[in-house]
């Protein structure tokens, strides 16, 4: 990494959090962390700059982080809408996966880039692979594609032990464990200074696709404390699955089941917590399990919605995921923090419910507390510069301008409005060019996987 000192001069407005927002302001950069923040001539006395970017006719704010995705779905992004959600994993991410096993290694790594190429470029500087089914094979070459990119982030690695719908990405506890260290350890002997190792098994075995078997999960949360890391987890996503905890458990839902387990605290977090129990919304306060939303999965999918809102209420703080291109066919967070927003307030027929500062402190501090990383996700001295620049003027779609967050939310669209964004101190992305990797590779080789893919199962989906 680079020790120089930049100064990004004179952005027309400077978000540095969901509370503050200042005009016309400057951010020095040294190596990998926001040195100084001020105005530009206060700062250029302090610090000694090598380089200077020029962020006039544009607002400066922490890169989004999107806690919850699955790059390899990516592949099938656009196709096999409008199933019920059992179906949709049945019929089309399953069989889909298996025609992606025959696909090369490297395969799942430029899908990993492309996501990443998506993220960047709408602003968003950090997000969690759960590398799911089969994917659980390919974690390395996930990791080591958001790495070779400078992208942050944690990778984490599905377990499945018993499920009703095999395809052979089911294995023994003890092998699934074994694979799941292997991976850990690999990983962090790599030492990569962005990208972090987690366990990630897809859910409980409750599941209508199966999952973990309770004697599994506790295996599991036991590895990820000897490795000195997370857990994520899709939990409570269907109705489905809470009736067979009813049924098989008497447990009240999965959270509650889960706490039984041990397996909830503040380095767990879990994807959906959609079908929920008043007392498991308690469970999660006291335990500070971090749960994630993902608006865009609960309105495509049809599984139910988050309840924000009590959550809130009970203390209860969420963060921000799209899940998968399929369950999404978008990366872009500013999408989801508008669907955040509106997807509340029509749940509650109420326009002053959830509010555009909520949602952005969703998708930036409150996913800084998911990746466990105490200076992400505000524009201070001494975090990590890891930022976003939108481009307001001579931006028909955001002009006028008033109050940036609220434009940027309610008529943003970041892949059309991101001019720079930065992770770790380095620009990944600036004026429509990426710095770090070569997108047309990446396109090509997508694109031609695409179309094998697309012949050997895909066109089965056209409508
Ligand atoms: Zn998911």
């Amino acid at each position: 990494m680079s020790g120089k000192t930049v100064l990004l001069k004179d952005a027309d407005f400077l978000v540095r959090d969901y509370t503050t927002i200042e005009k016309k302001m400057s951010v020095v950069i040294e190596g990998n962390l926001i040195a100084g923040v001020g105005e530009s001539s206060a700062l250029k006395k302090e610090h000694s700059i090598d380089e200077t970017m020029d962020m006039r006719g544009k607002v400066l704010m922490p890169g989004l982080i999107n806690c919850h995705t699955h790059t390899a779905e990516t592949m099938y992004r656009g196709r096999g809408h409008d199933f019920e959600f059992p179906d949709w994993m049945n019929y089309l991410v399953y069989p889909v996966n298996q025609v992606m096993e025959e696909e090369e290694e490297d395969l799942f790594y430029y899908l990993a880039q492309l996501s990443a190429l998506e993220a960047i470029a709408s602003g968003t500087t950090a997000f969690i692979d759960n590398s799911v089914n089969f994917t659980k094979r390919h974690v390395i070459s996930v990791a080591k594609a958001m790495d070779d990119m400078g992208f942050r982030g944690a990778v984490s690695k599905d377990a499945v032990d018993s499920s009703p719908m095999d395809r052979g990405f089911t294995g023994p506890i003890d092998e699934e464990v074994k694979a799941e260290e292997h991976f850990l350890k690999t990983w962090q002997a790599e030492k990569s200074e962005l990208v972090q190792a987690w366990v990630g098994p897809n859910g409980t075995a409750m599941k209508p696709n199966g999952g973990a078997t309770n004697e599994f999960l506790v295996k599991l949360k036991e590895l990820a404390n000897k490795y000195d890391t997370h857990l994520h987890i899709h939990l409570a996503g269907t109705h489905w699955e809470i009736e067979n905890v009813r049924q098989k458990t008497g447990f009240v839902g999965s959270i509650a089941m889960a706490h039984n387990l041990g397996i909830l605290d503040d380095r767990t977090s879990i994807a959906h917590c959609i079908w929920l129990d008043d007392s498991e919304i308690d469970i999660l306060a006291e335990t500070g399990t971090q749960p994630v939303h993902c608006p865009s999965c609960n309105q495509i999918c049809a599984i139910g919605v988050m309840p924000l809102v009590k959550m809130v209420e009970k203390g209860v703080e969420s963060a921000l995921g799209t899940d998968g291109a399929p369950q999404n066919d978008s990366l872009d967070m500013i999408r989801d923090m508008r669907q955040t927003v509106l997807l509340h307030r029509i749940t509650h027929m109420d326009a002053d419910i959830v509010s555009h500062k909520y949602a952005f402190k969703m998708a930036t501090e409150n996913g800084a507390k998911v990746l466990g990383i105490d200076n992400l996700g505000k524009i201070h001295t001494g975090y990590l510069a890891d930022l976003t620049a939108i481009q307001v003027k001579g931006n028909p779609f955001l002009s006028p301008l008033y109050e940036p967050l609220e434009t940027i939310i309610y008529a943003g669209s970041g892949g059309r409005d991101v001019a720079m964004t930065m992770v770790n101190g380095k620009v990944l992305y600036e004026n429509r060019m990426f710095k770090t990797v070569d997108p047309e590779k990446v396109l090509s080789v997508i694109d031609e996987a695409g179309e094998r893919i697309n012949k050997k199962i895909l066109k089965n989906f056209d409508l």
